[in-house]
Order: C-alpha cells, then structure tokens, then sequence
C-alpha cells in the first residue's frame, strides 16, 4: 500500500490547492512551482508511488491521465499550439512527491532535451 504523500491530502482537501479539474477517478491542480505559464498536475486519486508500480488493471487510469490532460488543453486554447506532459519517475527521472502525477506544461516552446547539468527535468 502506497504511504499518503501531500497529494493525499490534496484529494482530501486538508491542505489547498488550485483545483482546475475533477472527476470520479483523477485530480488535476496548479502546480505550487511553475515551470511554464500554465503548469498543472494531473493525478489519479488511487495512491500509485511510481511509474513502476502501475499495475495492467490501472491502464484506463492512466489512460485517463491523459484525456484530462487532453481536455484542460482543449480549454485553455493549447491543443493546437501544443504543449508538454511528462511523469518523473524516481531520483534520475527527477521525481520528488511519491503519488504519480502527470505535469502538463504548456503556454510557451519547449526546449528539447530535457535535461540540464544541475539535474532538474522540467525546462
Ligand atoms: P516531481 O518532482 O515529483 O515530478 O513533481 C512534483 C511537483 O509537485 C513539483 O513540480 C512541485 O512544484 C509540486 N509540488 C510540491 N509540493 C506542492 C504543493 O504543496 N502544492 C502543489 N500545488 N504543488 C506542489
């Protein structure tokens, strides 16, 4: 069983948070250090820690991920502009909150790749 994390409490509202988007299954929500003029975190309300620990009967969930992502840009006017979604997973991959979460950046170009020398992913 997965330990709670703030996203947790996040879901269950014990601390605040921008919420732009829910559903029966995910969370979508400001992300509190943007890295883009629009940055949020889409995330299942089930507690997965990593990428790792995604089971095959999560695929639809994960999947749902996705359409959210999909849909908030449809909504802010990015589909056709583009935008990124990325899920760190673990030390190297730059992931720092144990509850996978999906970042959706979008409102400026990417650069691509990802990474740099002081390690931080997101650009
Ligand atoms: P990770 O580094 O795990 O891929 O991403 C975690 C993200 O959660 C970071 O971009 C970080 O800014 C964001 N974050 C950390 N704490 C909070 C918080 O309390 N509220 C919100 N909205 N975002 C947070």
């Amino acid at each position: 069983m997965a330990q709670d994390t703030l996203f947790t409490k996040i879901i269950n509202r014990e601390i605040p948070a921008d919420i732009v988007y829910e559903d029966e299954l995910t969370l979508a929500f400001k992300d509190i250090n943007p890295q883009a003029p629009y940055h949020v975190l889409i995330i299942p309300k089930k507690a997965i820690e990593t990428i790792n620990d995604i089971k095959t009967e999560d695929a639809s969930l994960i999947g749902q991920l996705y359409l959210v992502a999909a849909k908030l840009a449809k909504q802010e006017g990015f589909s056709d502009s583009g935008y990124r979604v990325v899920m760190n997973c673990n030390e190297d991959g730059g992931q720092t909150v144990y509850h996978i979460h999906l970042h959706m950046l979008a409102g400026k170009e990417m650069g691509w790749p990802p990474y740099t020398n002081n390690k931080k992913v997101l650009i």
